[in-house]
């Protein structure tokens, strides 16, 4: 997936690609035709091919099905931004495998995105400590996203608002903490509000979340989606000069350290 020439972006200051690891359940596209015939790669290839043109981001894919889910040590530690959709086998990602990406997040600084109906999946609701729930209902309804933080990065490139012409709705209340940053909030053909783009931090790590992307809609297609993902990945990117911080006993103040 890595692009063949590189280009550093203004976005990426520190000219070092960041390392993007698009997790997906993959069990969808390979049970149902019409979503194989959607995303005959599957929605995380349908992502990974949009993110790496920029040449910005150093991208790999993994799924459920692989040893590990795809997430062996070597390479969640060598992850910098997460991003990850589930849907119907949350409870199949293993304990250990949660632990291990909590961990590079909440210790080692590395970014989630996390997609859809990845609001119930354990890494989410662990670092949430909510129950994540919300109201669902699977009619076409159209879905106008509306920039609520002009001027963030995550929004960055983006009308005031864009338009999905058919999507799974989702409707408040979303049991979440409140959000740092609320970028976008949507509205739909029947009515509801979704908070659909919003941001926290849990230690060193930075977490996105992004509504859009039901399985039956080319959600994946559209640039706008493609373009929100592409900057919440830039955003949640661990900064360069970021230190472990120390904790634990301090025998001596600063000011005796210092003489
Ligand atoms: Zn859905």
């Amino acid at each position: 997936m890595a692009p063949s020439n590189p280009q550093p972006t203004t976005n990426n200051p520190q000219n070092k690609m960041i390392r993007t690891t698009i997790w997906n359940e993959y069990r969808h596209e390979k049970k149902n035709p019409k979503i194989a015939e959607i995303y005959p790669q599957g929605m995380h290839g349908a992502i990974a091919s949009a993110l790496s043109k920029d040449g910005d981001l150093k991208v790999r894919t993994a799924t459920l099905d692989e040893s590990e889910h795809g997430l062996t040590q070597d390479v969640v530690d060598n992850t910098d931004v997460f991003v990850w959709w589930g849907h119907m086998h949350h409870q199949d990602v293993t304990d250990p495998i949660v632990e291990r990406v909590y961990k590079r997040i909440v210790v080692g600084g590395a970014g989630i995105v996390v997609l859809h109906s990845g609001h119930f999946s354990r890494i989410f609701k662990r670092l949430m400590g909510t129950t994540c729930d919300l109201k669902w209902r699977e009619a076409n309804d159209r879905e106008i996203l509306w920039v609520t933080r002009p001027g963030h990065p995550v929004v960055a490139g983006l009308d005031d608002h864009f338009i999905l012409p058919a999507e799974e709705m989702y409707g408040e209340y979303f049991d979440i903490p409140e959000p740092e940053t609320t970028f976008l909030i949507s509205s739909f053909t029947g009515g509801e509000v979704f908070r659909s783009g919003c941001t926290w931090q849990r230690g060193a790590g930075k977490i996105v979340y992004f509504r859009p992307g039901h399985e039956t809609y080319p959600t994946y297609h559209d640039k706008n989606v493609l373009k929100v993902i592409h900057n919440a990945v830039r955003w949640a990117a661990p900064n360069a000069d970021l230190k472990s911080p120390t904790y634990g006993n301090r025998k001596t103040g600063w000011i005796d350290q210092a003489k």
